[in-house]
C-alpha cells in the first residue's frame, strides 16, 4: 500500500500551484514560508513535483511505434464496413 502524504489542510492548492512553477501572490509567499518549517508539507510538495515531472516525461517521450500501413488499412476497412449501412 502506497503511503499517502497529506499536506496541512488548506495547503494542497498552494502546493500544487507552486509545484507548477507559480511564484506570485501573497498566499504563495505564505505557503513558501510555511513549507520551510513544515516537513509534512515539504514531503507533499516533493511528491507533487516528482509526479509532475513524471507526467512531463510521459508527454515528451517519443511516440510509441505506430501501426504499420497494412494494419491501418485493415482497421480503416473494418470501420468503413461497420459504418456502411446494409443495403
Ligand atoms: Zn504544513
Amino acid at each position: 500500500m502506497e503511503k499517502v502524504i497529506k499536506p496541512c489542510s488548506n495547503m494542497s492548492a498552494a502546493l500544487n500551484r507552486m509545484a507548477r512553477g507559480e511564484k506570485h501572490g501573497l498566499w504563495l509567499a505564505y505557503a513558501r514560508q510555511h513549507l520551510k518549517g513544515c516537513p509534512r508539507c515539504q514531503q507533499a510538495f516533493d511528491a507533487i513535483v516528482s509526479l509532475l515531472n513524471l507526467v512531463q516525461e510521459a508527454r515528451t517521450a517519443p511516440e510509441p511505434e505506430t501501426l504499420d500501413g497494412h494494419r491501418w488499412e485493415a482497421i480503416e476497412q473494418t470501420i468503413r464496413r461497420a459504418e456502411t449501412p446494409p443495403e
